[in-house]
């Protein structure tokens, strides 16, 4: 069975779009705040499902484009600015940035109830102490997101998480842990990897290599869910080779239009949290 994004992402944004309906009637209005340095198309792309997302929902957005040039100063006034505007509910930095500029000197200035990107050291450490005000980052939350839409309780059931990136892997592996699944993160020195992956019950590939999970990694009955978002020559895939494990596992999430498509979903969702905690009764 193959678990698609879309539909969950839309149940999130009709639930959403409720509730800033019932924000805008209390006079505020959910709104995030791109900063965006140079045109990279990655960007581009991501801010293009952004709009769309926040737009057909009723969300406003509003961004600041600086040139490669721009200087940690600017930078760093942009996120103050960002911080002591009230009307200005999340901020998304986009990133990589350029080599010259420091990320986490930035991240650290952003205030973390207004960093719903889930990036900042504030909000790793609220979602590491199990911290429900803490926002995770978008990709890990969305993971949690397919598996209640789809009716998986991960309470006591063995996931196994390949990668450990401060994006992913980790804060998901915290989040499943708030959750009391029994957690094994993997990485690129875990040694007999495809073992350690047949033994779960369900299995989270954020590895950034393309099909690398295939059916020696899975067994019947598991559910795979695909982070992964790869170029091979002929596009867009996942972590996992779909193909190879679709007549094994219960169920797999297919890339694109699987976890990635609910992203925007929970980007959205975290604007609209914060919002309902500074909005006026
Ligand atoms: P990353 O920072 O490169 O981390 C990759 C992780 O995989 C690392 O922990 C690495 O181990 C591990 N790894 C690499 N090769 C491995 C191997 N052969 N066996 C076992 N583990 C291995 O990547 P990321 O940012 O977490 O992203 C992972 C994937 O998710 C990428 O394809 C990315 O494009 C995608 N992604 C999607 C979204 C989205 O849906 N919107 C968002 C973010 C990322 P070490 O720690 O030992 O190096």
């Amino acid at each position: 069975m193959e678990w698609r994004g879309k539909p969950v992402a839309d149940r999130l944004t009709e639930e959403l779009t409720n509730r800033i309906t019932a924000l805008r009637e209390r006079g505020c209005v959910p709104k995030l705040m791109l900063l965006r340095v140079g045109e990279r198309p990655e960007d581009l792309a991501y801010e293009r499902g952004i709009r769309k997302r926040f737009a057909s929902a009723g969300a406003e957005i509003d961004a600041t484009v600086f040139p490669e040039t721009v200087s940690q100063e600017e930078l760093t006034e942009a996120v103050r600015s960002c911080n002591d505007d009230p009307s200005v509910h999340g901020v998304l930095l986009f990133r990589p940035l350029p080599g010259h500029l420091n990320e986490d000197g930035l991240l650290n200035v952003l205030k973390p109830d207004k960093d719903v990107d889930g990036m900042t050291a504030g909000n790793a450490l609220r979602v590491y102490l199990g911290d429900k005000s803490g926002f995770a980052p978008c990709t890990a939350q969305a993971v949690l997101e397919m598996l209640d839409a789809n009716g998986c309780d991960v309470c006591g059931k063995h996931v196994v998480v390949v990668g450990r990136s401060r994006v992913v892997g980790k804060p998901l592996a915290m989040l499943l842990l708030a959750r009391h699944a029994t957690v094994t993160v993997c990485h690129s020195r875990t040694k007999d990897l495809q073992e350690i992956c047949r033994q779960a019950d369900i299995l989270v590939a954020c590895v950034g290599k393309a099909r690398m999970i295939g059916s020696a990694y899975v067994k019947p009955g598991m559910i795979v869910l695909d982070v992964g978002i790869n170029e091979d020559g002929d596009g867009i895939c996942g972590d996992v080779d779909t193909e190879s494990v679709a007549g094994i596992v219960s169920a797999v999430t297919p890339v694109p239009g699987g976890v990635g498509s609910v992203t925007t979903s929970v980007l959205l969702k975290h604007v609209v949290e914060q919002a309902e905690r500074t909005a006026r009764p």
